[in-house]
């Protein structure tokens, strides 16, 4: 029977792919198997009648007599550990240690045997993942972070709408938004208002929910909150989120604080509509008495022909006072235009007449290409407007020795007014913005030259109001050509 084991564990020794020892009870490797050795980096005889106490990694090395003590003295039968070994080229080796301890019929120690698995890749590997977990984990402390204390709300959502995160900044914005708590959906209509603060926030025009269809914006303004001590003006950014394979995953969303911004804007409006309205009772005065005055018969031709220039230009005044008042009061809201039939051409000659004086002291070359007579259904009044507006731009922004010519033909059934002038153009970031309210171009040229900034918006509304559209083409340092079509009879006016 013992003949027959010995057999087996030798054989079982030989063959096995893992490494297997036979060992004394005070250490003494008795028989090494070939997987050893090879795990191990020795010959066989290097081995045999050595002790595994030798082999073994000195900080492992405690731990292992430990058990094999208390193997010895009875306490278990076998231990499993995983340890380190030391192989002859000095590498270390990690292994899954079995051992188990054989006794003699009498219950003393015979030997140990070893089973060895060598486990270093396994060890390798896990401990670099253990690593990376580390890193990843690390990045995502800095990026939750960052992503907290960051002065803008941010928001990811799924693609079902569901809110994955927020962040602090937005969890401020959420209540004053939802004072009775938010769902966790997209597109949940509370205290949300568009950006004049009073209409309430439809729910298909909620950022999120827009965002959820896969929408992307810029500046999207709106109010949370209806308290007017703690309500907040938002901006709001979407970008639709993608997976690795190009498909929707959801949308990102910043919310900018920009209730400092929308309060300035509003008090600059308040500002300029007061002005406005200062200035336009004591015109309404000047030009009531000037009417009352040129009734008189009594008053010398000289006279008469400059109170007529002063009234004009009252007139003008008032026109602009009102114009002022207008896109200070009502950015919304669309101008009203009269519709009456005129003659386009002697509108646009008067203006070009008009204008003549400015040509001859910026000593601009004014010129026109204009038809006898044009009639049209139009508010000769804005038209006038749009044509002045239009000119003293090409004279203001024209140096001397320049041109500014005005054109006005009709093209199937729209009129087309072009203004061109060889001036100092307008750089092309500057185009999309020139029909802003206030707007400037930031040149020291424009900065010199006297303006508001309001013309070209008055003469966009007017246009649009007119049913018409306007457009610039324009090089920096060759010249402008702003263009404007306006239907000639609007279907209804006939
Ligand atoms: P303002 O002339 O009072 O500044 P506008 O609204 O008429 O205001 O024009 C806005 C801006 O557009 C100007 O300040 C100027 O920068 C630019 N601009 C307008 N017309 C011209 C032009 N003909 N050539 C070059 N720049 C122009």
């Amino acid at each position: 029977m013992q003949d027959l084991g010995e057999a087996l564990l030798r054989l079982a020794m030989r063959h096995s792919p893992v490494g297997m020892m036979v060992t004394s009870p005070a250490g003494e490797m008795l028989a090494v198997n070939e997987a050893a050795c090879a795990m191990l980096g020795y010959e066989h005889d290097e081995l045999v009648g050595a002790s595994w106490q030798d082999i073994t990694h000195p900080e492992d090395l405690a731990t292992d007599i430990d058990l094999v003590a208390a193997t010895l003295a009875g306490e278990r039968a076998s231990y499993r550990l995983n340890k380190r070994y030391v192989r002859k080229d000095g590498e270390v080796l990690w292994g899954d240690l079995s051992v188990a301890l054989l006794r003699d019929d009498d219950g003393s120690p015979l030997h140990f045997i070893s089973q060895i698995l060598d486990v270093t890749e396994q060890r390798i590997a896990a401990e670099r993942i253990a690593e990376a977990n580390a890193t990843i984990e690390k990045h995502a402390r800095t990026v939750a972070a960052i992503y907290d204390a960051v002065d803008v709300g941010l928001v990811l959502i799924d693609r079902s709408g569901r809110y994955e995160q927020v962040n602090r900044r937005h969890s401020d914005f959420m209540r004053l938004a939802y004072p009775e708590g938010h769902h966790g959906m997209a597109g949940q209509t509370g205290e949300v208002f568009e950006a004049d603060g009073v209409t309430p926030m439809a729910r298909q025009d909620l950022p999120s929910h827009r965002a959820t269809a896969g929408d992307e914006f810029d500046d999207v303004r709106l109010w949370v909150g209806s308290d007017p001590a703690t309500r907040r003006a938002l901006s709001v950014s979407a970008r639709s989120t993608r997976h690795a394979d190009g498909s929707l995953a959801g949308a990102a969303l910043a919310y900018k604080d920009v209730t400092d911004f929308m309060r300035a804007l509003a008090v600059k409006d308040e500002f300029v509509a007061s002005v406005s309205h200062e200035l336009r009772t004591p015109l309404t005065s000047v030009l009531g008495h000037l009417e009352i005055l040129e009734q008189r018969r009594d008053l010398p031709h000289d006279v008469r022909h400059q109170l007529a220039v002063v009234d004009r230009n009252a007139a003008r005044l008032e026109m602009l006072v009102s114009d002022l008042l207008y896109v200070a009061q009502e950015a919304d809201a669309t101008l009203q235009v009269r519709r009456i039939p005129a003659d386009v051409a002697a509108v646009v000659h008067d203006a070009f007449e008009a204008a003549r004086p400015m040509a001859a002291g910026t000593g601009v070359a004014l010129s026109a290409d204009l038809p006898d007579s044009l009639l049209a259904m139009c508010d000769p009044q804005r038209l006038r407007q749009v044509v002045d507006n239009l000119v003293s731009n090409g004279l203001k922004y024209t140096d001397a020795g320049g041109e500014v010519h005005v054109r006005l033909r009709a093209v199937d059934d729209r009129m087309e007014l072009q203004v061109s002038d060889t001036g100092i153009g307008i750089a092309p970031e500057d185009v999309a913005r020139l029909f802003a309210r206030f707007y400037r171009a930031d040149t020291e040229r424009v900065k010199l030259t006297a303006g508001t900034g309001l013309g070209l918006n008055i003469v966009r509304s007017i246009v649009e109001a007119c049913g018409g559209e306007v457009r610039v083409d324009s090089e920096v340092g060759r010249g402008s050509t702003f263009t404007a079509w306006i239907p000639l009879v609007v279907p209804g006016d006939e």
